[in-house]
């Protein structure tokens, strides 16, 4: 594949009816914010404004809350199968409007067409299935000696969620959360509630009792910190940075609330001696520029035996280099924007200061890809020569690029990869399955791709150290929102 740039002047910047939107919905109504603000909502790849979210505030989310807190009696006691009915009638709304999910997910992020549906749409249609069947084999209640052990759901629960996957990410919360019997405020990412919008009109379609969902766009200093603080809130769910998430948590530690955070990653890519190094090289790269590198679990780290580290070098930055970088409308775009200009100046940044630290750029660089006029695009950058302390080895880039580093034996590639503060992904391969499982035991995070093992909506997802606490999906999303209770018979 040759390198190929598509300028997005080509892209439709059309609004959609579904995207103007201004109001709340709480206590299953809609209902214009307290302050009769709006966000204007921008395409990354068009710069130009086409959609607009309620911008809601402080008696916003008290609002909330308080409906939540009303609904929680009925919907906590609810019998399961009814709750799984009305919450099969959400997924399948969800289903009906896929093809204006995916369109959504490509003007509010940036997304190619077939990363909407591959990252973004389908997984989050997949989890929703994941904690409807989970459900089923829950041990919602259970003897142990004389004691009857009960699971119910934990009260209000408060979701915060973050920009890159706005879909995916928001029912990786809820539905574990009104599965569980916990009551939701939702707060989405200011620059894409879009979606958020989409999944609450499926929510208000499938009769979900008012109050049990309530969706509240705003900033996450107001809202976000409304939510983090409140009393009457009784578990918080953010995903986010870590920096963020470390303000989240202290703000609900006062109210001794359950606190599950999903933060940022740096996760690495072991290639073991031995192992077909293309294949390995290729997934590697494109797992690190997936949605544009804004991908908490992303393999930004490339682990290489040093005896392969010039072929895998140029294996990368071939791969990096064919990737085809514009207008995500196009079936063949690889890569679209990065979310906004801001966005743009944080991962060119730290591209200028690793090579002030004597990084060497094998493909990609600050500059605008060729032919792009418009469009918040950075090119897939592979960097080496970089020390293990260095920042672009140690910090969430959040963008298009991948480090390489070599090793010498098999313990500092272990060492190498566990020796970041984050621990949320990563990835080995190897010449056989046992070798490559033998170091995926080793690695000190919550997930790990043996020899491209696909992603499972089912398998419990979380991060270790600075990545966070708590876990999502499957059984373990739905037991963050649950209560266990040990009735002595
Ligand atoms: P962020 O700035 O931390 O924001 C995340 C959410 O928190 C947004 O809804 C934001 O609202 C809100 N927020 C901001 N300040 C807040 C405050 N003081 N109190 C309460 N809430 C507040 O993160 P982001 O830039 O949107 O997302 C990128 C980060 O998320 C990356 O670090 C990435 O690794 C991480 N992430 C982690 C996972 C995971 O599962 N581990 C998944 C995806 C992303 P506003 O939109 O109004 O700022």
């Amino acid at each position: 594949m040759s390198t190929r740039r598509q300028d997005a002047g080509a892209v439709d910047g059309d609004r959609r009816p579904e995207w103007a939107r201004s109001a709340v919905y709480v206590d299953g109504r809609w209902r214009e914010t307290a302050g009769g603000r709006i966000l204007e909502v921008e395409n990354p790849a068009t710069e130009t404004m086409i959609g607009a979210a309620a911008d809601a505030g402080a008696e916003d989310a008290e609002a909330a809350i308080s409906a939540a807190g009303a609904a929680f009696p009925s919907w906590s006691a609810m019998p399961l199968p009814e709750r799984l009915a009305v919450l099969e009638r959400v997924r399948t709304g969800l289903e009906r409007r896929r093809d204006l999910l995916l369109e959504t997910i490509v003007a509010e992020i940036g997304a190619p067409v077939r990363v909407a549906r591959e990252a973004h749409v389908d997984p989050g249609l997949a989890v929703l299935r994941a904690y409807l069947d989970a459900a089923e084999s829950l041990a919602w209640e259970e003897r142990v000696g004389n004691s009857l052990v009960l699971r119910e759901g934990i009260g209000v629960a408060a979701c915060i969620t973050p920009w890159n996957y706005p879909f995916y990410q928001v029912l990786a919360k809820i539905g574990g959360a009104l599965v569980a019997g916990a009551t939701v405020v939702l707060k989405p990412a200011e620059l894409t509630p879009l979606s958020a919008y989409l999944i609450t009109d499926a929510i208000d379609e499938a009769g979900v009792p008012a109050g049990v969902f309530n969706l509240i766009p705003g900033p996450g200093r107001v809202v976000g910190e409304a939510l983090a603080g409140h009393p009457a809130v009784d578990a918080i769910s953010f995903t986010g940075s870590t920096l963020v998430g470390a303000r989240v948590a202290a703000l609900a530690a006062a109210s001794i609330k359950r606190v599950s955070l999903e933060l940022g990653g740096k996760s690495a890519s072991v290639i073991l001696p031995g192992t077909d190094l293309e294949p390995a090289v290729h997934a590697s790269v494109e797992a690190a520029m997936l949605n544009s590198g804004q991908t908490c679990t992303a393999w930004t780290r490339l682990l290489v035996p040093r005896t392969d580290l010039e072929a895998a070098t140029q294996l990368a930055a071939a791969r990096a280099g064919a990737l085809v970088v514009g207008d995500p409308t196009q079936p063949e775009t690889d890569l679209g924007p990065v979310v906004s200009p801001a966005q743009r100046h944080t991962v060119t940044g730290f591209i200028e200061r690793a090579v002030a630290d004597g990084a060497r750029i094998v493909t990609g660089g600050t500059e605008r890809p060729a032919g792009l006029t418009r469009g918040h695009y950075v090119w897939p950058t592979v960097v080496t020569d970089v020390a293990p302390d260095a920042e672009i080895v140690q910090e969430e880039v959040f963008g298009p690029v991948l480090t390489i580093q070599p090793y010498d034996s098999i313990e500092e590639a272990v060492a190498l990869a566990n020796a970041t503060p984050y621990g949320l992904a990563g990835a080995v391969w190897g010449p056989d399955q046992e070798a490559a499982l033998a170091i995926a035991r080793r690695l000190r995070t919550g997930q790990v791709d043996v020899n491209g093992g696909a992603f499972n909506p089912a398998a419990p997802f979380g991060g270790y150290g600075r990545s966070g606490n708590g876990r999502e999906l499957g059984r373990w999303g739905i037991e963050e929102f649950l209560e266990t209770k040990a009735l002595q018979l």
